[in-house]
């Protein structure tokens, strides 16, 4: 099954020595598949904001699991929410 991962990883500021946390998107087709379509989403220094978007150390990254990461499913998901809400709300009016 078709499944997107989340990648993080963690590396050293070159600004402060802050952690940057850095993540990219990655397809799996199924279990045994390499990733495709992987791309970057962005990667910024959690104690002063700096955008560092490679590390200055790449020994020194960190690796974390990766999660899997479906957005899709999750507006659904908010989207019934809402909608389960605003009918909550109108039930409350009669
Ligand atoms: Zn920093």
């Amino acid at each position: 099954m078709r499944k997107q991962y989340l990648h993080l990883s963690a590396y050293l500021c070159d600004t402060c020595a802050g952690p940057v946390i850095a993540g990219s998107l990655a397809v799996r087709e199924n279990e045994i598949s390499k990733e495709t379509e992987i791309r970057e989403v962005g990667a910024i220094c959690l104690s002063c904001g700096h955008r560092q978007s490679t590390p200055t150390a790449p020994v020194r990254v960190r690796h974390l699991p990766p999660l899997e990461w479906s957005p899709t499913e999750t507006i659904k998901a908010s989207h019934l929410t809402t909608a389960f809400l605003e009918a909550l709300n109108r039930a409350d009016l009669h």
